[in-house]
């Protein structure tokens, strides 16, 4: 064999290494299939010329292997120990305390990882080369199952740059949920055993003695841990992660260092809500000391390391049937599709419906009306589907189609920019109104008692409100003629309406359904800004320059108010009085003794304040507000002509204040507060 021959062998096979790199992990391929398929064929002819230079670790050799007559115990060369697992954040504090008592005094740094829920194993690579691969076995031995690994596509047989000596990378095999799906229709049309779970499909796939079986299986594999290093010269797991996603092995997803577990936590909180996007199976994630120095002073016990621990969740899944997918319109426009279930139990819980997200989520899953899915509920969370079972399909199953127009008021929908969502596009949409409506009298915005959904679809329906502001224009005789609405339910729905103008902005802010403004937000906004005047001028680089808004949210915000429908609701709700400042801060008025729980009535024409300004800083200052004089109405506050209640305030003794006395009573002057009432009582 000439020298050109032997470098071409050599040259095809890191060619092929690297595109089968970029075709399975990096999922951008560079070449198509065919020239790939080219590639192998040549490196195959060559290595049939010259079978003195087959070596294992040839992309040939992936499923070239014969079956194992079993399996070969081999010792670890570090034994893998179990990790310390918790369920709940408790505990996890006081494995932080642990840490710094052991540190003294020094501080942790913290890396957090996603939990995959596959098989352990531990690859071996000497000088690049893929030599053997173990299962966990006992911790001190496993059993080696170099012959499957290898028809694993995410593990190189050969190692990309310049690898040292020995790496012994360890980490989790698994399969993801849609090729659970394929797989178990396969194992159902041949007769074989379905698997209940992505572990249990991955376990039964390493058992395999057959490699060209399990090469059909499509697993993958995420390395998380440092097995035996030698040469590399690291000093902490996130430059272990780094170099070795750089050879080429597919890194576990981790949230980065973390300098408190404060921080720590609050990723793995998000982590756990976002887990239903992706494709495998994760049961909760795992915290690491990130420094090999830190970890050494650690140590670890009998069992496991001391700087390490899992904070798993509770998983359950059950399996239903989807009887329908229909679509509901959310209050930004967004048409979400939602599947009806045949009610199924789920650790306590009935669950008859699902959200399916979006278009893309129910096209990824392969979910059709009339399907058997399998549902999962992972600890506090709301269940979602994981995967259909496809070896259950009758051929009856119907696929859905998106709706091309809004299923509530016929009106064009589109992508939004994003892509991902689609929205009705018509900004009069009542199913959009209805949903805004009821988000801006929710407890956590306004909380307005009274008013749900039932009451607010006939609000819509009869067109009582046609935008988001017309809830404050409601009569006691309009709400009357509702179904289910007495007299007296209705005046308590007005006076419910009328206490909710005095939350302040914050929660004014929080209701709004502006994109990206949840309480929080809406919190940090109104501490920031004070009243909505100052919000509304503020620039989006002054919006993006707030701590915690960052600058989607700061756009957000700035189109709200520079768009006319957020112009138009900003007006409103000031013309019906609604409370619009912040509410904290010495400038402005708190809760006064003087005025709370105590009942006012604003009569006249007041010459400093608007009517439904001086109601709204009564209701700030802790009183109440109504429109009628009675013996319950602690205070009438009279501007010029007044008319027939200041009358009847002096018939029944009731204390009267003028535009001044009240200023004063709420201590927005000097003067002492005045001591008589102005009625007589006769
Ligand atoms: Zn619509």
């Amino acid at each position: 064999m000439t020298d050109s021959t032997e470098d071409r062998i050599e040259e095809l096979r890191r060619i092929i290494e690297y595109h089968n790199h970029r075709y399975y992990i990096e999922a951008a391929p560079e070449i198509s299939d065919l020239e790939f398929d080219r590639l192998m064929l040549e490196l195959r002819d060559l290595e049939q010329r010259h079978p003195e230079r087959i070596t294992p670790s040839s992309p040939t050799r992936r499923v070239g292997g014969g079956p194992i007559e079993g399996f070969r115990s081999v010792p670890h060369p570090v034994p893998m120990l179990s990790i310390e697992n918790t369920y709940n954040e408790e505990e996890v504090r006081e494995f932080d305390g642990r840490i710094r008592r052991l540190l003294e005094g020094a501080a942790p740094r913290y890396i957090v990882e996603q939990k995959i829920d596959g098989v352990s194993a531990s690859l071996l690579y000497e000088n690049g080369l893929f030599s053997l691969g173990l299962t966990r076995g006992d911790g001190a031995r496993g059993d080696d199952i170099t012959h499957n690994l290898r028809t694993v596509r995410d593990i190189p047989l050969r190692l990309i740059g310049s690898p040292p000596p020995v790496l012994e990378v360890r980490g989790e095999v698994y399969m993801t949920h849609s090729e659970l799906s394929r797989l178990n229709r396969l194992q159902a049309e041949a007769g074989e055993r379905v698997f209940a779970n992505c572990r249990n499909a991955t376990a039964g796939s390493l058992k395999l003695l057959d490699p060209r079986q399990s090469s059909r299986r499509n697993l993958r594999f995420f390395a998380h841990s440092e097995g035996r290093l030698v040469g590399l010269g690291l000093s902490s797991h996130l430059e272990f992660l780094e170099r070795v996603r750089a050879f080429g092995i597919p890194a576990v997803p981790h949230g980065g260092i973390f300098d408190s577990i404060d921080g720590a936590l609050a990723w793995c909180a998000d982590a756990l809500e976002s887990r239903e996007g992706l494709d495998y199976e994760t049961d909760g994630l795992v915290i690491k000391i990130d420094g090999f120095a830190q970890r050494e002073r650690l140590g670890a016990t009998s069992k496991s390391p001391r700087w390490v621990i899992a904070l798993k969740v509770e998983l359950w899944q059950a399996e239903t049937r989807v009887l329908d997918i229909r679509v509901q319109v959310g209050k930004g426009g967004t048409l979400t599709p939602v599947a009806e279930l045949e009610t199924v139990e789920i650790a306590g819980t009935r669950v008859s419906r699902v959200s399916l997200h979006n278009a893309d989520e129910i096209a990824r899953k392969d979910i059709r009306i009339g399907d058997h899915v399998v549902v999962e509920k992972a600890g506090k969370i709301i269940p979602h589907v994981v995967r259909v079972e496809l070896e259950k399909r009758t051929g009856t199953e119907l696929p859905y189609l998106f709706p091309t127009e809004c299923p509530v008021c016929r009106g064009e929908v589109g992508r939004d920019e994003g892509g991902v969502y689609i929205r009705c596009l018509n900004p009069s949409c009542p199913a959009q109104l209805k949903e805004r409506v009821r988000y801006l009298a929710s407890r956590k915005a306004l909380d307005i008692e009274g008013l749900g959904p039932a009451l607010i679809d006939q609000l819509v329906d009869r067109g009582l409100v046609s935008s988001l502001t017309d809830i404050y224009a409601l009569t006691a005789r309009q709400l009357e003629g509702l179904e289910r609405m007495g007299e007296k339910s209705a005046q308590n729905l007005v006076e419910a309406v009328r206490a909710s103008k005095g939350r302040g902005l914050e929660r004014v802010l929080a209701g709004l359904g502006i994109r990206h403004i949840g309480e929080r937000n809406a919190r940090l906004l109104a501490g920031e800004f004070g009243d909505i005047r100052s919000l509304t001028e503020a620039t989006e680089e002054r919006l993006a320059a707030i701590g915690g808004i960052g600058p989607v949210v700061a756009e957000s915000v700035y189109r709200f108010f520079r768009s006319r429908a957020g112009r138009d609701i900003v007006r409103e709700l000031g013309r019906h009085g609604v409370d619009l400042t912040a509410g904290s801060g010495a400038a402005r008025p708190r809760e006064h003794e003087e005025f709370r729980d105590r009942t006012f009535v604003v009569t006249g024409t007041l010459s400093r304040h608007g009517r439904a300004e001086m109601e709204a800083l009564i209701r700030k200052l802790g009183g109440k507000t109504t429109s009628a004089v009675s013996r319950k109405t602690d205070f009438v506050v009279a501007g010029r002509d007044p008319g027939g209640k200041l009358e009847k305030a002096r018939v029944l003794g009731v204390r009267v204040l003028d535009e001044e006395e009240f200023e004063r009573m709420a201590g927005l002057s000097g003067a002492p507060v005045p001591g008589e009432p102005a009625g007589d009582g006769d």
